[in-house]
């Protein structure tokens, strides 16, 4: 869906060491050109990861959290 998956990690891991969302990462986020409500849960990125992240999840926690 040509989520930057990468650039989504870290703007959650910016903004997950907070209490709160801070607005300069959430409008950071929402200057994406595609978020993560494009995000299928496919897990297609998950079979091709050397390092066995759980991609989707994530990017299910990262919609969660930016909303
Ligand atoms: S699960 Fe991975 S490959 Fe599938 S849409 Fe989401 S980010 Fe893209």
């Amino acid at each position: 869906m040509s989520i930057n998956i990468a650039v989504v990690n870290k703007y959650y891991d910016l903004a997950a060491m907070q209490e709160r969302v801070p607005e300069s990462v959430r409008e950071h986020y929402r200057a994406l050109p595609v978020t993560v409500d494009a995000c299928t849960g496919c897990v297609a990125c998950e079979l091709r990861c050397p390092f066995g992240v759980p991609i989707a999840s994530r990017m299910a926690q990262a919609s969660e959290l930016f909303g």
